[in-house]
Order: C-alpha cells, then sequence, then structure tokens
C-alpha cells in the first residue's frame, strides 16, 4: 500500500483537533447506581469514539474534556442514563482542518 493510499491512524486524525474545555461538563451521568448495578457491559466505554467514559471499579469516570460532539451517548445508553448537551458557546472540540 502507498504512504499516500495509508489510512490515518486516530492519533493521526486526533492531531488535527484542538480542545477548548469548559470548567463544567456538558456530560452528565443520571443515575450512578444504574452503571453500577443494571449495566454489566458498560457499553458507553466502548461505543465513545473518544474514550470518554472510563470504568473506575464503582463508578464512572467522564472525561468531558476530549469529548467529539458526535452525540452517541444520546442514544447508545440502554439506560437513556447520560444527559448530553452541546459544551457552552466557544467551548468544546476545534476542527482544524490543514
Ligand atoms: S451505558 Fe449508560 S448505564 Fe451503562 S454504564 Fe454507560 S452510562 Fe451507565
Ligand atoms: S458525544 Fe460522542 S465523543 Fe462525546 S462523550 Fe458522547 S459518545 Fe463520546
Amino acid at each position: 500500500m502507498s504512504e499516500q493510499a495509508k489510512a490515518a491512524t486516530i492519533e493521526e486524525k486526533q492531531y488535527l483537533l484542538r480542545f477548548n474545555a469548559d470548567t463544567k461538563s456538558h456530560l452528565h451521568v443520571l443515575n450512578a447506581e444504574v452503571c453500577l448495578t443494571d449495566c454489566p457491559d458498560k457499553i458507553c466505554t466502548i461505543f465513545c469514539p473518544a474514550e470518554v467514559y472510563k470504568w473506575e471499579e464503582i463508578r464512572m469516570h467522564v472525561g468531558y474534556e476530549g469529548c467529539h460532539e458526535c452525540g452517541s451517548c444520546r442514544i447508545g445508553c440502554p439506560h437513556q442514563n447520560i444527559k448530553w448537551e452541546y459544551p457552552k458557546g466557544g467551548h468544546g472540540i476545534v476542527f482544524r482542518l490543514g
């Protein structure tokens, strides 16, 4: 495969992203108990392309600063347990196009 045709790695693609994180999260797990007791698969830790959700023994850590704003967690949580909003104006992801 030629160098030009080679697919970019996630790391290379992420180099094109910059974040201007707000001090407050725009993502909220509504009920931590549901994650702990009713959701053995913790699917948000798999479908989020930015690995925002990380299960830490008994709780979900939400690294909102790296969110790509794809909106998947609005529909991906089987318990509708994530409240997702866009970050406040001027905050969030910035795409560098070249
Ligand atoms: S998918 Fe939803 S309910 Fe399951 S761990 Fe993630 S936020 Fe909690
Ligand atoms: S909007 Fe997308 S990138 Fe952001 S936390 Fe949800 S799934 Fe992850």
